[in-house]
C-alpha cells in the first residue's frame, strides 16, 4: 500500500493505492473540490481510479466534497448507517469538549464560522455500502482492508485496519494541539468512547494514522489510557 497525503498535517485527507485501486479517505472542506482535482492530477492519479470514499464520519472538515465525487464519478460510498441522516442534515452534530483547552478552540472555532459551516443535504444513492454492517466489504472486493466502528467523537466514527497493520483512525484519535494525549476534541458519547479506544488497544495496530496530526504508534495509546479513562467533558456552548 501506498499512503497519499492530499491534505496538510493539521487536516489529512488521505489517498491510498492498492493494487486493485485507490480508496480514498474523506473528502475535506466543501471548498477544497478544485484542490482535490488539483493534487490528485499532480500525484498521477486519475479520477476513475479513485473506486472508494470511506466517510469516517460526518464533520463538515470530512464531507466537504463528497456530494461533487457522488455526482461526478462513479465512486462507491462506504460509511456507517448512521452517517446517512447526519449527511442530510446540512450541519455538524458536535459534542462536548475533551478538556479546558478544546473548550477554548471549540469557542474560537464557532465565533469564526468553521465550525458551524453548512453543506447543501447529501443524498446517497443504490451505491452505498454500510461499513458497520458489513466490516468484512473491502476483503471481498480483494483489498486487505477491515472496517472497525470506532464511536464516541460520533456515533457514526469510523476507521479502517489494513493487514499490515496500519489504522486509520478518522477523528478517534488526534495527535496535537490543542487535544492532548491523543484524545480527540469534541466527544458525543464519553462511554462509547473510552470502549473505542479500548478497542484500538486490542486491535493492536502498529501505528495511527489520524484525520488531524501526524502518525504514531500505539504505544501512545497504551501510554495515555489513564488519561483517557479519565477524561470529563466541558459543556461545549
Ligand atoms: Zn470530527
Amino acid at each position: 500500500m501506498e499512503i497519499i497525503n492530499l491534505g496538510v498535517t493539521l487536516f489529512n485527507n488521505y489517498l491510498l493505492k492498492f493494487e486493485k485501486g485507490y480508496v480514498l479517505l474523506d473528502a475535506g472542506y466543501t471548498t477544497d473540490y478544485p484542490t482535490f482535482l488539483k493534487k490528485i492530477e499532480k500525484a498521477g492519479v486519475k479520477i476513475e481510479d479513485i473506486k472508494y470514499l470511506v466517510l469516517t464520519h460526518v464533520h463538515n472538515d470530512h464531507i466537504g466534497y463528497m456530494k461533487e465525487l457522488l455526482e461526478n464519478t462513479s465512486i462507491i460510498p462506504i460509511l456507517h448507517e448512521k452517517a446517512e441522516e447526519r449527511l442530510l442534515e446540512g450541519k455538524n452534530r458536535l459534542g462536548d469538549c475533551s478538556g479546558f483547552l478544546s473548550r477554548c478552540l471549540s469557542f474560537l472555532s464557532k465565533i469564526s464560522g468553521k465550525s458551524g459551516e453548512t453543506w447543501d443535504p447529501i443524498i446517497l444513492d443504490e451505491r452505498k455500502v454500510y461499513g458497520n454492517k458489513d466490516p468484512e466489504y473491502f476483503k471481498k472486493q480483494g483489498f486487505p482492508i477491515t472496517i472497525v466502528e470506532l464511536p464516541g467523537h460520533t456515533p457514526d466514527s469510523i476507521g479502517i485496519l489494513t493487514d499490515d497493520g496500519i489504522l486509520f483512525s478518522g477523528d478517534m484519535t488526534i495527535n496535537g494541539f490543542p487535544a492532548l494525549h491523543r484524545k480527540t476534541f469534541l466527544i458525543e458519547d464519553l462511554d462509547a468512547y473510552k470502549l473505542s479506544w479500548k478497542k484500538v488497544l486490542d486491535l493492536n495496530p502498529k501505528t495511527i494514522y489520524p484525520c488531524h496530526g501526524k502518525p504514531f504508534p500505539i504505544f501512545d495509546m497504551q501510554k495515555y489510557l489513564k488519561k483517557a479513562e479519565n477524561i470529563r467533558l466541558w459543556k461545549n456552548k
